[in-house]
């Protein structure tokens, strides 16, 4: 059933409503974020056209047939060439390609071409997924165009991709495009107590670190994000509270000795959810409403002292920042004037002129 997939409810509806009507179009395309559901949804909808035993127009999830479509067989090494086949799943209507390096290839998409052809062996519809879309190149996305253009009335091929501008026009314009957005932190909540993945107070923590994925909440190492923002928080108390600017600079100092790019980036956005939180409190949002809901008491004491003028522009000096990094310029030199910029109570006048 949809219903047990986490968040994106409209989404849902229209899946349903398209399979119930018999118009579920031959050619999807799935795009969001990584790490929200996409592929589950896409499996949901082999499910629904394949289950033996559906109530109101939607799987069991417990018959033969919803069951072997979630159990794909994967290779066993990532070197292995079966990686550049049709990976199927238990049930042999449903497959998926997945990129075996850097692109998808021609090879793949022929196979799914060639099945797409067939007959369902044993369910209603065949379904194929390509994994990674964006991973099609010239040659292979001219591959799949044909099918694309006239599936077989039983047969769905659903592409999937975090990065729709890298597809092709002429892929994009023979795909029904469906938009998943991002999960909102009560549904990630949720979803790590119902799984019993993680405790009460953890998964409220995790739902926000996880930034609208799935995965990075599943993924992300709770002790480290903790650490993050304890290191964050006292950036914000020392620009709005000590108005300490040595202490600044040896803050800026620690954030430059985190040893990859990713954690550093990791700690730009918490900096920014916690500006932002006690911007939202001094605005008189409710706490409930805040990221870091679980900081709330050390985040009203910042927000009594915070200009909100200069919050704003804060933020807007984090988000400048993290352009800068796509071009590769010096950490070191970057946060030391970001948090000298921030500390220096003039508000950067740059952004808000007209021209
Ligand atoms: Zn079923």
């Amino acid at each position: 059933m949809f219903d047990s997939l986490t968040g994106n409810n409209r989404v849902k509806e229209v899946l349903k409503l398209m399979i119930a009507a018999g118009r579920l179009p031959g050619a999807l395309l799935f795009v969001g974020e990584e790490g929200i559901g996409k592929k589950l949804f896409a499996l949901e909808v082999a499910r629904t056209l394949n289950c033996r035993s559906p109530k109101d127009n939607e799987a069991c999830g417990t018959c033969g047939a919803c069951t072997r479509i979630l159990k794909f067989n994967f290779p066993m090494s990532i070197d292995s060439d079966d990686w550049k086949q049709m990976i199927w799943s238990d049930h042999r209507d449903v497959g998926m390609v997945v990129a075996p390096k850097r692109v998808l290839r021609v090879e793949q998409m022929r196979a799914i071409e060639r099945e797409a052809n067939f007959r369902p062996f044993e369910g209603n519809a065949r379904v194929f997924l390509v994994d990674e879309a964006e991973k099609l190149n010239d040659s292979s996305a001219n591959a799949l165009l044909k099918v694309l253009e006239e599936p077989p009335s039983t047969a769905h091929i659903i592409l999937i991709t975090s990065r729709p501008a890298m597809l092709l026009p002429t892929v994009l314009s023979r795909c029904q495009m469906i938009r998943f957005s991002p999960l909102s932190p009560d549904e990630i909540e949720r979803y790590l107590t119902s799984n019993k993945i993680a405790d009460a107070k953890s998964a409220k923590i995790r739902a926000r670190a996880a930034a609208g994925s799935i995965a990075r909440a599943l993924s992300g190492d709770l002790e480290a994000f903790t650490a993050q923002r304890r290191d964050m928080l006292a950036v914000v108390e020392a620009l709005v509270v000590t108005e300490n600017r040595a202490q600044l600079l040896r803050l800026a100092e620690q954030l430059n000795e985190a040893q990859y790019k990713e954690e550093f980036e990791e700690r730009l956005d918490v900096l920014e959810t916690l500006i932002r939180d006690a911007w939202m409190l001094s605005l008189g949002v409710k706490r409930e409403q805040l990221v870091n809901e679980d900081l709330a008491g050390e985040l009203e004491k910042i927000s009594k002292r915070m200009d909100p003028t200069k919050a704003a522009a804060w933020i807007l000096e984090v988000e400048d920042m993290r352009e800068q990094l796509l071009v590769n310029i010096n950490r070191k030199v970057a946060t030391d004037s970001l948090f000298l910029t921030m500390a220096s109570g003039e508000i950067p006048q740059k952004r808000f002129s007209v021209k």
